[in-house]
C-alpha cells in the first residue's frame, strides 16, 4: 500500500488519501495543500510534485516549508445555520481582530429571494448609492443581468428611494441584442414606469466620429491586432453613450449592472496591472456619479434569484465574437471564483479596503477626450495619447474615425 504523509510545521503528521496511479499534485489539491507550501521526498529522495505519481509501496513525505497553520483554510472554524432543503448557502469568512470563523447561513428558496432583495436594498441605501430624487440613467442590454436588475427594482420599489430612472439600450453590435429576454426587460421597465430609450449605431458613429459603420470598425478590431481590446472598447463605447444620454437628459447618475464578482475581477486586473480604477460602489468623475447598485450580489446569486422568481427570463445566448474576452479576462474571473472559495465574503473586505485606499491615492486626473468628448482617467507611468481616450486613440490610429 502506498502512503503519503504530510508533515506540518506545527509538528503534526497526517496521512493523505492517495491511490496507486494518482498524480501527487492531485493528492495535494484534494487535501487543500498548495504546491508552493511544500517539499516532497519520494522513498527518501527529493522529487518534484509535478512529476510524481503515487505507486503501490511508495512512501511519500510532503513537508511544509514555512511555519504557519494551513488548517485555517483547510479546516476552518465553522458555524452553520441550517434549514431543510437549502438552495443556497451564504458563507462569509469573518476576520475579527485576526481570528477567523466561517459562518454559513443555509437558505431555502423563499429565504434566498428575501436575502438577495434585502442585500440589494441595503446596497442602494448605504453609501448613498442612489438617493431620493436622483435622475438615473441605467444601461439595459436586455440580457439576463439587466432583467435580474429590473426584477429586483420591481420587487423592492416600496423600500427604495424615489428615483427618476431612464433605461438606455445601446444597439449597433449584433452581440448587444438579446431578443430572448429583451421583450421581457421592456415590459418590466414599463411596469416600473421607466422611460426606455434606444441608442443606435448612428449615434455611436457620430459620437466617436467614425467614418463608416460601427459594426465594421468592430469587425476590424476583432480580426486584427486589437482583438484583445474588443471587450474594453465595447464597454467603453457603452459607457460613453450612457454618459451622453445622461447629459442630454440632465441626469446626474449613471448606474451600471456590474455584480460583486465583476468588480472583484476588475480588482484582480487592477492589482496585477496597476491601472487606475475609480471608487466603488460610487465613483464621481466630472459632474457625474457612477454607481454600482449590484456590487454586493454575485453572478451566481443573481442567476439563482432569476431562476427562482422568473425562470422564463433566465436565458442567455452564447457569447458572440464581440463579447468574448482575452485569456486575461477569463483568468481574472477564474481567480475571482477561486478566491470566493478560499475566502468567502472577501468582496466585503476588498471593497472596504479599496474605499480606504482611494483616500491616500493621488487624486484622479480627469482629461477630456477630444474625440468622443468623454472624460477619461490619466494612467500613471503610461504614455497616454494627448487628449484622446484609449478607444478614440485606437480608432484614430487605424484611421477608422475622422479624429487625427
Ligand atoms: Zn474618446
Amino acid at each position: 500500500m502506498a502512503s503519503v504523509f504530510f508533515r506540518t510545521k506545527l509538528g503534526a503528521t497526517e496521512e493523505l488519501a492517495a491511490a496507486p496511479g494518482q498524480p501527487l499534485t492531485d493528492v495535494l489539491r484534494r487535501a487543500g495543500i498548495p504546491l508552493n507550501a511544500v517539499l516532497t521526498w519520494c522513498n527518501g529522495t527529493i522529487a518534484a510534485e509535478e512529476t510524481t505519481v503515487v505507486h503501490a509501496e511508495d512512501v511519500i513525505e510532503v513537508r511544509q516549508v514555512r511555519h504557519y497553520d494551513m488548517d485555517v483554510l483547510r479546516r476552518p472554524r465553522r458555524q452553520v445555520y441550517g434549514v431543510p432543503d437549502p438552495v443556497y448557502a451564504k458563507t462569509v469568512l469573518f476576520d475579527t481582530m485576526g481570528s477567523l470563523e466561517r459562518k454559513t447561513e443555509q437558505l431555502d428558496a423563499a429565504g434566498f429571494v428575501q436575502y438577495v432583495e434585502e442585500t440589494f436594498v441595503q446596497s442602494v441605501l448605504s453609501h448613498e448609492v442612489m438617493r431620493a430624487g436622483d435622475k438615473v440613467v441605467v444601461g439595459l442590454s436586455g440580457g439576463r443581468d439587466s432583467v435580474a436588475y429590473l426584477t429586483l427594482l420591481e420587487r423592492t420599489r416600496d423600500r427604495l428611494p424615489d428615483l427618476d430612472m431612464t433605461a438606455v439600450t445601446i444597439t449597433g453590435l449584433p452581440d448587444w441584442e438579446e431578443p430572448a429576454t429583451f421583450a421581457a426587460a421592456r415590459e418590466s421597465g414599463e411596469r416600473l414606469g421607466i422611460e426606455q430609450v434606444i441608442v443606435t449605431s448612428a449615434d455611436v458613429e457620430r459620437t466617436f466620429k467614425l467614418k463608416g459603420q460601427f459594426v465594421d470598425a468592430m469587425n476590424e478590431v476583432v480580426a486584427g491586432e486589437g482583438n484583445h481590446l474588443t471587450m474594453v472598447i465595447g464597454h467603453q463605447v457603452l459607457r460613453r453613450m450612457l454618459e451622453e444620454e445622461a447629459r442630454s437628459r440632465g441626469a446626474g447618475v449613471v448606474a451600471f449592472g456590474f455584480n460583486a464578482d465583476d468588480l472583484v475581477a476588475s480588482m484582480v486586473t487592477w492589482f496585477t496591472s496597476g491601472f487606475r480604477m475609480g471608487g466603488l460602489p460610487v465613483r464621481e468623475i466630472g459632474d457625474l456619479r457612477y454607481v454600482f447598485p449590484l456590487y454586493r450580489i454575485t453572478k451566481k446569486e443573481l442567476t439563482l434569484y432569476l431562476e427562482l422568481v422568473a425562470p422564463e427570463l433566465n436565458r442567455q445566448g452564447t457569447p458572440g465574437r464581440f463579447t468574448t474576452g482575452p485569456d486575461e479576462r477569463s483568468m481574472s474571473y477564474a481567480l475571482t471564483d477561486h478566491l470566493f472559495d478560499l475566502w468567502p465574503g472577501i468582496d466585503y473586505y476588498l471593497f472596504a479596503a479599496f474605499a480606504n485606499m482611494q483616500r491616500y491615492m493621488f487624486p484622479l486626473i480627469e482629461v477630456p477626450c477630444r474625440g468622443c468628448g468623454g472624460l477619461y482617467l490619466m494612467q500613471e507611468g503610461i504614455a497616454n495619447a494627448p487628449d484622446l481616450c484609449d478607444v478614440c486613440d485606437f480608432f484614430a490610429r487605424r484611421e477608422l474615425s475622422t479624429v487625427s
